[in-house]
């Protein structure tokens, strides 16, 4: 990643991406404390645009603002940088990773006083778990590790130290030969998957679980007004695995994994054990509005020209 041409914002600036750099002692890189997003650009029939750009700006600040953290600009600064690396790094889609992150000025637990740094990063990136996934599905099993439990760690918080728990889960599915994992909360009720919020539809209805221990997906909340569109009933409630084996569909949603069918977990089929019809549907409607072809949600485009 490091080893390429293009630019990355830096505190205001385009650095070239081989000059992108920061000190050892960076106290995020010792402690997890930081904040992110993941967001994309779509080659869109309108020319290369951003999808929901200004709720991931905003999810951004109120990460920062969970943490405590202060962010030295403003959120237009960062909309606007957003735009800046897409079309300066010339990509006709892509994803993008702002960042914000505490300095090297010291070390230790008290964070006190210490200088906020933020990034703006793109790249290309195709599907995350690859076309085939969004076609046939994925088989997903149940983790080991359970979500954060609300008192311990932020979950309303895209935060990076969150992700180790995403990549201990994800690591372990990965080793047991599955495509992802599904986390459970400390209660053992479904949370979400290591980078996605998770729904099944049973009997006609579409049920994700609340919001108290998973992130608040901006592709979530994209999937549950396109549901609306089509008159699919949505329920917001605790679900246990069990109900997700017995489900008729389930898939996956997030920026990078966009809308994932799960056909399997833990080597149990979900309904015919493929893509179903009404996750067919809605990933169709999905595509639709990220590639600016849906035009009740072009205004969730932003061009980057
Ligand atoms: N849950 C977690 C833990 C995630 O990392 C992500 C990806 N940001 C999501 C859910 C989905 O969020 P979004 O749809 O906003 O990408």
């Amino acid at each position: 990643m490091a080893d390429r041409d293009g630019v990355i914002w830096y505190d205001g600036k385009l650095v070239p991406w081989r000059d992108a750099t920061t000190h050892v002692l960076t106290h995020t890189l010792h402690y997890g404390m930081g904040v992110f997003e993941g967001v994309r650009a779509y080659k869109a029939e309108q020319g290369t645009a951003i999808f929901r750009l200004q709720e991931h700006t905003d999810r951004l600040f109120r990460s920062a603002h969970i943490l405590g953290m202060k962010l030295p600009f403003d959120k237009d600064t960062i909309s606007e940088a957003q735009r800046t690396v897409v079309r300066e790094n010339g990509l006709e889609s892509g994803y993008l990773r702002p960042m914000a992150f505490l300095g090297s000025e010291a070390m230790g637990i008290s964070a006190k006083n210490l200088s906020v740094h933020v990034i703006v990063a793109a790249w290309p990136w195709g599907t995350y778990l690859g076309q085939e996934a969004l076609e046939r599905g994925i088989r997903v099993k149940t983790s080991s590790f359970s979500r954060h439990h609300v008192n311990v760690t932020m979950c309303k918080a895209k935060a990076n130290g969150n992700y180790m728990n995403s990549i201990l889960a994800h690591k372990e599915a990965e080793t047991d030969g599955y495509d992802e994992a599904l986390l459970l909360d400390v209660d053992g009720f479904v949370a979400e998957g290591s980078g996605e919020n998770v729904f099944i539809i049973r009997n006609g209805k579409l049920i994700t679980p609340d919001l108290t221990s998973a992130l608040e997906g901006i592709t979530r909340d994209t999937l549950i007004q396109l549901a609306a569109e089509i008159g699919l009933p949505l329920v917001e409630k605790r679900i246990t695995r069990d109900e997700v084996y017995s489900a008729d569909e389930a898939f996956f949603t997030g920026t990078a994994a966009e809308v994932t069918p799960i056909r399997e977990l833990d080597n149990r089929a979900i309904g015919e054990g493929t893509r179903g019809p009404i996750t067919t549907r809605l990933q169709a409607m999905y595509f639709d509005c990220v590639h600016g072809r849906a035009a009740a949600h072009t205004g969730w485009l932003t061009p980057v020209k």
